[in-house]
């Protein structure tokens, strides 16, 4: 399969507090990896991993401080001057459904406007047939987007009608940042499934962007764990959260004992800030709360180690 989108060296670092007290803060810290077409791939990691903020440089919302991001073979930095063309073919799906459609507008005015926006159709009936294709698509129909409000529908309707609209451009690449924590957990399976059925009958890839490690497990083809910034594990989905090799990805692991979209990680595994700016001069970030940490863990940032075809951060596999 052709890649897609190429991240390179791509990193982050917001300058936060007043100017008596300046900080910097390494959001996405030297990330590489790539995608492929019709290939679904997860960001998996806790909130300020850095999961995010790298969507939305992928997105274009937020410059990256160095690095590169290569789309369809042309970098950011040129997209910028296409950015219309850009988003046709780079969509989003967020998180709160809720806020997804302007409260004052029919969701199907929306869908037309979308249309006319990026010229999809030249008469009306050519914007109806494209909409109820891409409704269809999410399992609605257009009477369920009809003249009603975003305050009519549930979050399982909203976050499907959210996805037909993102997908009324026809884009190659769909980023998805948390798309089920705010739908209700019943229907969070067949929410994510429709990631895999895009993917399957459009080719459309996908990054899916999540902290459920279940959810993950069931739609993606490959996932990177990231941890303060760094992708700390990389490889097919099956082999990562089957036989993790990084003590983080395993401390994730066993806390889904069972891949279970009911179930979330047991307890949020953190460490605190000052035994994190020690180790992020420095040695493993995650020294502090690793439980195989050795001394060179302390003192040298463990580099990006290939097993087999998966790549871990960590000492333990040095050759
Ligand atoms: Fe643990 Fe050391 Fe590996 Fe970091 S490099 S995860 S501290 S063993």
């Amino acid at each position: 399969k052709a890649t897609i989108l190429e991240v390179k060296n791509l990193t982050k670092v917001f300058t936060v507090g007043s100017w008596i007290f300046r900080t910097k803060i390494v959001a996405v810290d030297d990330i590489s990896f790539s995608l492929r077409n019709a290939e679904i791939f997860t960001l998996a990691g806790e909130s300020g991993c850095g999961k995010t903020t790298t969507a939305r440089m992928i997105l274009g919302f937020e410059e990256p401080t160095s690095g590169d991001i290569v789309f369809e073979g042309v970098s950011i930095h040129e997209w910028k001057k296409k950015r219309k063309e850009f988003m046709k073919k780079v969509q989003a799906v967020f998180q709160n459904p809720f806020e997804g459609f302007n409260p004052l507008l029919s969701i199907d005015d929306i869908f037309f406007e979308t249309v006319r926006n990026y010229a999809l159709a030249s008469t009306n009936d050519e914007a109806r047939r494209l909409i109820d294709e891409k409704l269809k698509l999410v399992g609605l129909r257009f009477e369920d987007i009809n003249g009603r409000y975003s305050s009519e529908l549930s979050g399982g309707q909203l976050q499907r009608a959210l996805i037909a609209r993102a997908l009324l451009s026809n884009p190659s690449l769909l980023i998805a940042d948390e798309p089920v924590s705010m739908v209700d957990a019943s229907l969070r399976m067949s929410i994510v499934n429709l990631f895999a059925q895009l993917r399957d009958q459009l080719g459309v890839s996908v990054i899916y962007i999540t902290h459920d490690l279940a959810t993950a497990y069931y739609v993606s083809d490959r996932i990177a764990i990231m941890f303060r910034g760094d992708i700390v594990e990389m490889g097919s989905v099956e082999r990562v959260l089957t036989d993790p090799k990084h003590p983080y990805t395993r401390l994730l692991r066993e806390s889904i004992p069972e891949p279970d979209p009911e179930k979330k990680w047991k307890e949020e595994i953190t460490i605190a800030d000052t035994e994190y700016e020690e180790y992020l001069r420095k040695g493993c970030k995650f020294a502090g709360r690793c439980p195989e940490v050795m001394s060179i863990c302390r003192e040298e940032k463990p580099p990006e180690i290939m097993v087999g075809d998966s790549m871990v951060r960590c000492h333990l596999y040095k050759k």
